[in-house]
């Protein structure tokens, strides 16, 4: 069952074009991975998928509702019930506690505090940072941080996990461990991922594999 589609969509910004005609389909339940070289569209691509981007033509579909069409506070809502997102990093708070952090998306939901701080803290034995949950975010290490990125975005229950580069301000061992935890994570969940990376290990952990160059989506493999 498709989940997430995009149909022939371009972008450009200013006369620099960034999608020139870019098809997807992503099934339920798997781990896709969008890959190609830097300034091949990977980005924008996901940004368009997830709500973030209105592409200049072609279409977006997210569960048989037209996402590039819906209004903005529309689109918000979708973001924020239906998607979680992990980017390379700066989508936490600094001056927030990890457990701040987790609850953050269930606050901003209207979630009671207690109900959030609750369900954020289950979160810190599945991410393996127990003990962690009062640290500032700048007391935490590159891989500890990109752990609680990976329950902000999950926390809410979301049918699509969008990650762009997780994992590209860690080294390769820091790194893997990320994508283990990532993927044991959504499976348990149930998520859909759209995972952006240029590095071929990252993409490994994927169900399967497109490239996107030229702002078009070239090729694909399955596992
Ligand atoms: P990728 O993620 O594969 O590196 P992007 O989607 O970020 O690619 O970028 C695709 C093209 O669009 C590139 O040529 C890039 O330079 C350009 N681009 C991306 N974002 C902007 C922006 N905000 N302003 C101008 N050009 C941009
Ligand atoms: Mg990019």
């Amino acid at each position: 069952m498709i989940v997430l589609k995009a149909a022939d969509l371009t972008k450009s910004y200013g006369s620099t074009p960034a999608l020139q005609g870019a098809s997807l389909e992503v099934e339920r339940g798997e781990i896709l991975a969008l890959m190609g070289p830097s300034g091949s569209g990977k980005s924008t691509m996901l940004h368009c998928l997830a709500g973030i981007f209105k592409p200049d033509s072609g279409e977006v579909w997210f569960e048989g509702r037209r996402v590039d069409t819906m209004g903005d506070r529309e689109r918000t809502a979708l973001r924020r019930t239906a998607f979680g997102f992990v980017f390379q990093f700066g989508q936490l708070v600094p001056e927030l506690t990890a457990a701040d952090n987790i609850a953050l998306p269930l606050l901003l939901d209207g979630v009671r505090r207690r109900t959030a701080y609750a369900k954020a803290g289950d979160w810190f034995a599945r991410l393996g940072l127990e003990g962690l949950e009062g640290r500032r975010m700048g007391e935490l290490s590159g891989g500890q941080a990109q752990r609680v990125a990976v329950g902000r975005a999950l926390v809410t229950g979301p049918a699509v996990l969008f990650a762009d580069e997780p994992t590209g301000a860690l080294d390769s061992l820091t790194s893997e461990n990320v994508m283990d935890l990532l993927v044991d994570t959504v499976r348990a969940e149930g998520s859909t991922v759209v995972l952006v990376t240029h590095d071929a290990r990252v993409a490994a952990h994927a169900d399967r594999r497109v490239t996107v160059r030229d702002g078009k989506v070239v090729s694909g493999v399955r596992v």
